[in-house]
């Protein structure tokens, strides 16, 4: 079913309304400019995970971007959860979005037009389909996370996905269900939408985020790792690294905890590790 076209409720500018009047104007900036920022959140037995953390980044990637969110992190969470209960949604994934809408400046500027505000929400189950069990197969993106000095990379914003939907329309004509992306240094970085793990000798590398998201579910993962006397090597992954690793997962909201069979022509076990992460993230988003 189309996204535009459902039954249900959207939390839109400070109230509900039906799904299918949710529009906006065709001269809205973040349309032409990217002026947007996201969040991709996920609601389990009636209570958004780190709910809080996703609405507080979702203000600092507006504040990266020269955009003040109108809203305080309570009526963020007060507008997620008055979307959830319109919907009738105990389980749902929480898509929260700001923009640049139409205004008096139709150039780069933007300042003069209003920044928006609106959340919606959609039952996602697992974003990788059987992958969760098998492990997904990556191709490796042609195109490399940029510099922060050349893009606010910390911000969860439109602009940066850009390269993302490019790299997994490439994987995905593969027969992959995402890709693996380099950063500007050649270091191993990230898939289009979730951060990655590796597994060796008992220990745990995973890249540095020093110019991509620090996925929330990254931070959660890390926490389990330490909790359970795994040692957590945050670093630079150099691309010939990858042949030695044994096990792979990528993490992320909507991802989740999803084990990697593949990466290019490197191949990894859906290991012990892997899974008990994987079924203790399940867990433990549900306490
Ligand atoms: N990197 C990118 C590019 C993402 O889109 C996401 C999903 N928000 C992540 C990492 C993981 O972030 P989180 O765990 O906070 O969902």
């Amino acid at each position: 079913m189309s996204y535009d076209d459902r039954d249900g409720f959207i939390w839109m500018d400070g109230k509900l309304v039906p799904w299918r009047d949710a529009k906006v104007h065709l001269l809205t900036h973040a349309l032409h400019y990217a002026s947007s920022v996201f969040e991709g959140e996920r609601c389990y037995n009636g209570k958004i995970f780190r709910g809080r953390e996703h609405s507080e980044r979702l203000i600092r990637s507006g504040k990266l971007l020269d955009m003040d969110i109108p809203l305080t992190v309570d009526q963020i969470e007060e507008a997620k959860y008055a979307m959830l209960r319109a919907n009738g949604w105990t389980d749902a994934y929480v898509r929260a979005i700001a923009w640049r809408g139409a205004g008096e400046d139709m150039g780069v500027s933007a300042r003069k037009n209003p920044v928006r505000f609106a959340v919606a929400g959609w039952e996602w189950g697992n974003y990788y389909g059987d992958a969760k069990f098998k492990g997904a197969r990556l191709d490796i993106s042609k195109w490399k996370r940029p510099s922060p000095e050349t893009i606010p990379s910390e911000a969860k914003a439109a602009g940066l996905y850009m390269i993302c939907t490019m790299s997994k329309h490439a994987a995905e004509a593969k027969g992959c269900s995402d890709a693996m992306m380099f950063d500007y240094r050649g270091y191993v970085a990230e898939a289009t939408g979730a951060n990655i793990f590796f597994v060796k000798d008992g220990e745990v590398h995973t890249p540095l985020p020093d110019c991509f998201l620090n996925g929330l579910t990254r931070q959660t993962v890390i926490g389990m790792l330490k909790d359970r006397g795994v040692n957590v090597i945050e670093r630079h992954i150099m691309p010939e690294e990858l042949e030695s690793f044994e096990q792979c997962w990528l993490t992320g909201t909507a991802a989740e905890v999803t084990p990697v069979g593949q990466i290019g022509d490197y191949n990894f076990e859906v290991g012990a590790l892997t899974r008990d992460i994987a079924e203790g993230y399940e867990k433990l988003v549900r306490e």
